[in-house]
């Protein structure tokens, strides 16, 4: 009879050069007593070179030891995320260096990428303020919509929460997403055919302002200043100080900071971006999205629901791709039995007004959609985006890949950095891990030497964004039946198994690759 062994915390560094798994043998079960648990601890030093990544792809390890056979099995891939408490002890340690020589930072942008740059750059030992020109934090009426985060980013997220509770927070204000599928869907018959399902697919579902919120409340008290418009800044002669322009907009005062560095987390329209690239233009990518969330969590019993789980019944586990005739929709559950949805049309570009990539929609143009939704979904997925209340438009932009995201003493991150198209859930992962990277290369070189810390930053993050960003650019085109670079259109209908393969997640450059961020450590 084997043990029940049990992994407790395995921990994995990189570079560190420590593999460490702790078994707990908990006895065998029924045919004899269960002993008291006996703790095995096996410590292995690997000397690493600096840049490995380690995937551990085994199933079974036999480890021989005086109580007999250990056999841990252990299904899938392992990959070497560091935890939880590694990242935090090491940002803690490097922190504590730091404090004596504090930086100030100046972060433009409050959203996602403006609120993890604060954490990173508070557990580096820099002073941070915040200028978001929203008025007041996204609470009460919920702002956005869903996200999926990887285990990566989850991992990061959870270093910046109190440390008591990080787990249990992130994980009540998140559903899982374990399984990544893509159908075609038969407009005129409707009906769905399963093309490809991952069942390792290791994401989780976030409502926007859930998470935002989350880690905006993690953050210390007062260094936000809602209501404030960025305007201009300057360096200084010597470009190692720059003085940051704002408006107060309750009052119209015009304020100015001084800091060591100015972050631009300000998105995908950046202005600050413009300064130095005034010629950029983004790439309309020939589609918008109807987007929307239905929330049925005051209907205990509701019977859209039920009837939805008949037809995608891995729902509240899975992400759902339909795909059609030139066009897909994405669906997945939320917290709260709250259906997130997102359908993608082709069209001319539309004109924007003022910065914002969301379009104000019309009844009328609501009612068109709906109407539409009923001829091309099948029917169950239909009923969810013609139930939902105030569904909205978004155009969808990237920008070929930028070379730089700094100059001098301003540092671009987030959809600033890299604005990107939707389809391979990575903008939100991608602000995580940049500010992450930020705060440790600055912990790394300290305010003396800034420059090799931007610098490194740059070396870091451009490479694998600049690959992510073209990867899910074709996996948009794909998706919506547009032509490849290669002349070829896919057709749900008659691909191959080949060509369904290339629509996985798992495909994305750098997927789960965490030495993406520490193999330079
Ligand atoms: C309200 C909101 C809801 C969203 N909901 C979703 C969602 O449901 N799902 C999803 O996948 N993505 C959503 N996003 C986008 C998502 O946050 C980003 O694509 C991604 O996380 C990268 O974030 P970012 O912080 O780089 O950019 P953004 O989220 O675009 O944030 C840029 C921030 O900069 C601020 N800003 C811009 N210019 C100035 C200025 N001159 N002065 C001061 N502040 C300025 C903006 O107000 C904004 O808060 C949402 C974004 C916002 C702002």
């Amino acid at each position: 009879m084997i043990p029940n062994p049990k992994v407790d915390d395995p921990t994995f560094f990189i570079g560190g050069g420590t593999f460490s798994v702790t078994l707990a043998n908990t006895g065998d079960g029924q045919e004899n007593p269960r002993p008291p648990p006996t703790i095995h601890t096996c410590e292995t030093e690997i000397e690493l070179p600096i840049t490995i990544k380690i995937v551990l792809l085994f199933r079974k390890i036999s480890l021989a030891s005086s109580e007999g056979a250990i056999t841990l099995f252990i299904n899938g891939v392992l990959s070497a995320i560091p935890s939880v408490e590694s990242l935090r002890e090491r940002e803690r340690e490097r922190g504590r260096e730091m404090r004596e020589s504090k930086g100030r930072a100046v972060v433009v942008g409050g959203s996602i990428a403006g609120v993890c740059s604060a954490h990173a750059l508070l557990s580096a030992g820099w002073e941070v303020v915040v200028l978001e020109k929203t008025t007041a934090p996204p609470t009460g009426s919920p702002t956005g919509a869903g996200l999926g985060l990887d285990p990566l980013a989850r991992g990061i997220i959870k270093s910046w929460l109190p440390q008591q509770q990080s787990d249990n927070l992130l994980n009540n204000h998140t559903l899982p997403l374990t399984i990544d599928q893509n159908q075609a869907t038969d407009s005129e018959k409707k009906i769905s055919r399963i093309l490809t399902s991952d069942e390792n697919f290791n994401f989780r579902a976030a409502y926007w302002s859930d998470l935002h919120g989350l880690l905006y409340k993690a953050l210390p008290p007062n260094i936000f200043l809602w209501g404030h418009l960025f305007l201009s800044f300057n360096l200084s002669d010597d470009k190692k100080s720059v003085k940051v322009q704002s408006k107060e907009l309750q009052t119209g005062k015009v304020i100015e900071i001084v800091g060591n560095l100015l972050v631009a987390a300000d998105g995908c329209l950046s202005s600050i971006r413009q300064t130095f690239l005034p010629d950029l233009k983004l790439r309309y990518s020939g589609y918008c999205a109807w987007r929307g969330v239905l929330d049925l969590s005051h209907d205990e019993k509701s019977k859209i629901l039920v009837d939805l789980q008949k037809v995608y019944p891995d729902l509240g586990k899975c992400l759902y791709f339909d795909l059609g005739s030139g066009t897909h929709s994405v669906f997945y559950e939320l917290l709260n039995k709250r259906i997130n949805w997102i359908w993608y049309v082709n069209q001319p570009e539309p004109q924007l007004k003022g910065k914002s990539v969301t379009i104000k929609v019309s009844n009328n143009m609501i009612n068109k959609m709906q109407n539409e939704a009923e001829k091309v979904w099948v029917p169950e997925l239909a009923t969810i985006i013609k139930e939902t209340k105030q569904p909205f438009l978004n155009v969808i932009y990237d920008c070929n890949p930028l070379k730089k995201i700094v100059w001098d003493r301003v540092v671009l991150i987030g959809d600033a950095a890299h604005p990107t198209t939707p389809h391979g859930l990575r903008s939100t992962n991608m602000s995580i891990l940049d500010a992450a990277v930020l705060g440790q290369c600055l912990m790394k070189y300290g305010v003396e030497n800034l420059a090799e810390g931007l610098e490194e930053y740059q070396s870091i993050r451009v490479p694998v964004t600049s690959k992510q960003v073209l990867h899910s650019r074709r996996l948009g085109r794909i998706k919506q039946g547009l032509i490849l670079y290669d002349g070829k259109v896919f057709d749900p209908k008659k691909a191959s198994l080949e060509e369904c393969g290339d629509l996985q997640q798992k495909n994305m450059p750098g997927f789960g690759d965490a030495s993406l961020i520490l193999s330079k450590y």
